[in-house]
C-alpha cells in the first residue's frame, strides 16, 4: 500500500509532468519515422518479379502485368497487417511504408487501391 505522503508526493508530480497521451484526434497525430502505415508502390520502379506477393503473409498485395515491363499494384488495406514484409522484399525498393494510418472506410471494397503503371496513381474500387 502507498503512504498517503508518497502519495501526494506522486499526484503533485503527475501534475506538473508532461502528459504521456496526446489529445488526439483533436491534435493531428505525429508518427514516428520508421511507423509502418500504408504502403504506396512506385511503378517506374517494379520488375515484376512478385516477390512482395510471394512474402505477403496476408495475400494482400497483388502485381499485375499489363504490358510490356508495365506493372500495376493492387492492395487490399483490409487484408493488410502493416509489416512492411513486402517493402524488405522488394529489392528495387517499388514499395515503401508511410505515416498514414488514417485508412478506415464504410464498405470493404474501398480498402482496395490500385496503383496504376503509367501514372502511379490511385484508384478504389
Ligand atoms: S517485389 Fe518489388 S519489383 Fe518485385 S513485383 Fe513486388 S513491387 Fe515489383
Ligand atoms: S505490409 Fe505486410 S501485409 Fe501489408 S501488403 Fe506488405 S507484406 Fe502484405
Amino acid at each position: 500500500m502507498i503512504r498517503p505522503g508518497k502519495m501526494l508526493k506522486q499526484v503533485l508530480d503527475s501534475i506538473f509532468r508532461k502528459p504521456a497521451t496526446t489529445n488526439y484526434p483533436f491534435t493531428k497525430a505525429v508518427m514516428p519515422d520508421k511507423f509502418r502505415g500504408k504502403i504506396i508502390f512506385h511503378p517506374e520502379k517494379c520488375i515484376g518479379c512478385k516477390m512482395c506477393m510471394r512474402d505477403c503473409p496476408a495475400g494482400a498485395i497483388q502485381i499485375r502485368k499489363i504490358g510490356d515491363k508495365k506493372f500495376e499494384c493492387e492492395i487490399d488495406l483490409g487484408k493488410c497487417i502493416y509489416c512492411a514484409q513486402c517493402v524488405d522484399s522488394c529489392l528495387k525498393k517499388a514499395l515503401e511504408t508511410t505515416k498514414e494510418f488514417e485508412l478506415a472506410a464504410l464498405e470493404r471494397n474501398k480498402l482496395k487501391v490500385t496503383y496504376h503503371a503509367d501514372t502511379g496513381e490511385v484508384s478504389k474500387e
